[in-house]
């Protein structure tokens, strides 16, 4: 948090493996507060297993994470309060079927931050106001396209009013022509401040949005600086062979 001058994500010497696949050797990284950073690198890398530790989601080998100065990584920790501090839309969206896109938004409300019915539904009606889809409130994510789902789970992760969000490639599911859509809503909240770790392949959102861009391989951050330096004119090799092949 500001109060502590700390930044807002602190990575310390981050190792994960999955028997004995070494998926992260060793990952330094700090993100401030309103910072935007952006990860990059092939397949395999370890991009979603970063973001997965940042919350909890996979538990690292060794090393340490904090989040607004709380080590989340601290075996004391409360999971279920570090989460709720923390959003992750993925790039399947993840929505619940069988309810209204307003309950999709009011029930984690409810059961995690025990709102009032009042308050959840107000919270939900602004924050489908924000990704433009007050429209939609009684729809079912069935009847919505994949790029408007997807604002739905941005809508539902801020419902829960975090401190940071995570993006695990998130427009990497939808058709072309919907990408443009939830990428707006990501540079609004950039705007607005939000910190944010995007996995992403848009180099566009990456050059325009991102304060940092990373580009990871084999577990590592080979390179990391602004956008128009990383992915403008990379100093290491394989980084120039990765973006050769997806620009
Ligand atoms: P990326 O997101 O960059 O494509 P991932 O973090 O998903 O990479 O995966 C990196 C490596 O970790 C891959 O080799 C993958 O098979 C392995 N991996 C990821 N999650 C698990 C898991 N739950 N169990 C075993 N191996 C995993
Ligand atoms: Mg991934």
């Amino acid at each position: 948090m500001s109060s502590t001058g700390r930044p807002e994500i602190e990575i310390r010497g981050l190792h994960k493996s999955f028997g004995d696949n070494e998926v992260l050797r060793g990952i330094d990284l700090d993100i401030g507060r309103g910072e935007v950073v952006c990860v990059i690198g092939p397949s395999g890398s370890g991009k979603s297993t970063l973001l997965r530790c940042v919350n909890l989601l996979e538990e690292p080998t060794a090393g340490q994470v904090f989040v607004g100065g709380t080590e989340v990584t601290d075996l004391d920790v409360d999971i279920d309060a570090v989460r709720r501090r923390i959003g992750m839309v993925f790039q399947q969206f993840n929505l619940f079927p069988h309810v209204t896109v307003t309950e999709n938004l009011t029930l984690p409300q409810r059961r995690v931050l025990r709102r009032d019915k009042v308050e959840a539904f107000e919270v939900a009606r602004r924050n489908l106001e924000r990704v433009g889809l007050a429209d939609k409130a009684d729809a079912y994510p069935s009847q919505l396209s994949g790029g408007q789902q997807q604002r739905v789970a941005i809508a539902r992760a801020l419902s829960m009013g975090p401190e940071v969000m995570l993006f695990d490639e998130p427009t990497s599911a939808l058709d072309p022509e919907l990408v443009g859509d939830v990428l707006a809503v990501m540079r609004q909240l950039a705007a607005e401040g939000m910190t944010m770790m995007v996995v992403t392949h848009e180099m566009s959102f990456a050059r325009e949005v991102a304060d940092r861009v990373v580009f990871m391989d084999g577990g590592v951050i080979v390179e990391e600086g602004p956008a128009e330096r990383v992915v403008g004119d990379p100093q290491q090799e394989r980084t120039r062979n990765f973006l050769m092949r997806i620009l």
